[in-house]
């Protein structure tokens, strides 16, 4: 039975990618230094497979325990989530940024090596395309420039882990770039919990439903978009974490590298969210319009042909069901893990 590593699955997206893990037969290993997240949520993944997750608690930059976690566990390959993925922080942090995810992520590979391991899934983002040409963006529209050091370590590890690939073609490596994940487990029992004011958009919303938050704040209402507000492409963090299934099958048939887009395909504006949470939950979200954050673009969303075509995969859940989910998981948990 092949286990899979996950760097950072007790986190958001990692906790639902673990689940889908267990439901598909695959044994998990986790490790986490719960610097974003909580061990519940794997509580709650072992509460909702019927499975047992084996826990690490530490640092993927400890080598120590990362050799010792390969030296216990047969690990088949490693899927990478663990990272700081807090755009405004970065900025103020961007030594730390640097040092946590590519330092981390050098340092880990250097232990896959050792072990013979060279199976890799990583966590990339729509952000790598910078403010892109063309919209639907396909995996072959050039990289842009960043507007965060959060950014650029998911841009320059795209890059080192490209460079590791092609000087020993016994890697086989899958960069997956996410769009906008939003929504929860059906279950409500595992979602995304936020430290302090959350920064994105559905978090947001969902603590403004609670009243926890007054209103929120609309950033922007003069984009290049239909509305005026900035179109991206949510997608189900469950339909992201099926994702990482299909693309486990395919690192079993030695693709070398690869790149998929995992998005839906169709943007929304944030009007459209608003409206559609609205709708789907019978609730009135208080908005008003602020100033455009710095750093945003107009509009992001993917074309997803590619993981259709060679990965089987593609979105089932819409929007309707991802503002029901997100809800869900918000007021069964209104302080989340705590
Ligand atoms: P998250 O913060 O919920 O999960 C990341 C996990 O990694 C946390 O549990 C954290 O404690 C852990 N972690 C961080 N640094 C670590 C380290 N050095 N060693 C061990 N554990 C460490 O975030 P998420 O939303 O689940 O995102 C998962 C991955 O997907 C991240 O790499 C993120 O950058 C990427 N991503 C997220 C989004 C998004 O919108 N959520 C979009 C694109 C890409
Ligand atoms: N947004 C907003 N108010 C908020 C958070 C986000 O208007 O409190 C907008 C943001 O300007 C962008 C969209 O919602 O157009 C998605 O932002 P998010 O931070 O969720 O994701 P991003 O695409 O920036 O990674």
């Amino acid at each position: 039975m092949s286990k899979i590593l996950v760097t950072g699955g007790a986190g958001f997206i990692g906790s639902h990618a673990c689940v889908e893990l267990l439901d598909s037969g695959y044994e998990v290993v986790v490790i986490d230094n719960l610097s974003n997240s909580s061990k519940e949520s794997l509580n709650r993944v072992e509460e909702i497979t019927g499975k047992k997750v084996k826990f690490y608690e530490g640092d993927i930059a400890d080598v120590e325990l990362m050799e010792k976690i390969f030296n216990e566990n047969d690990i088949f390959a490693v899927m990478h989530f663990a990272g700081l993925k807090a755009v405004g922080e970065s900025t103020k942090k961007p030594l730390e940024y640097y040092k946590n995810n590519i330092s981390g992520s050098i340092l880990m590979c250097e232990v896959m090596r050792n072990h013979n391991v060279k199976n890799l899934i990583f966590s990339s983002s729509a952000t790598v395309y910078g403010e892109p040409k063309v919209v639907p963006i396909t995996e072959d529209c050039p990289k842009g420039q960043c507007t965060n050091p959060y950014g650029w370590t998911k841009s320059m590890l795209e890059q080192i882990f490209m460079d590791i690939q092609k000087a020993d073609e016994e890697w086989n490596i899958i960069l997956l770039r996410y769009f906008n994940p939003i929504g929860a487990h059906k279950s409500g029992r595992i979602g995304e919990d936020p430290n302090g004011i959350p920064n994105n958009l559905m978090p947001y919303i969902t603590k403004v439903a609670t009243g926890e938050l007054p209103k929120l704040n609309i950033f922007g209402d003069d984009y290049n978009t239909k509305d005026g507000t900035g179109v991206r492409d949510y997608i189900h963090v469950v339909d992201l974490a099926r994702g990482h299934v299909d693309a486990l099958k395919k690192i079993e048939e030695n693709p070398g590298i690869e790149i998929y887009n995992l998005g839906t395909g169709t943007g929304y504006s944030v009007l459209d969210v608003v409206k559609n949470f609205e709708k789907a939950n019978n609730l009135t979200i208080p908005y008003e319009i602020a100033p455009r954050r710095p750093g945003d673009i107009d509009a992001s969303y993917a074309d997803p042909s590619k993981a259709k075509r060679e990965l089987g995969w593609e979105a089932q859940y819409n929007i309707e069901q991802m503002c029901l989910d997100s809800w869900n998981w918000q007021k069964n948990n209104p302080n989340g893990y705590k």
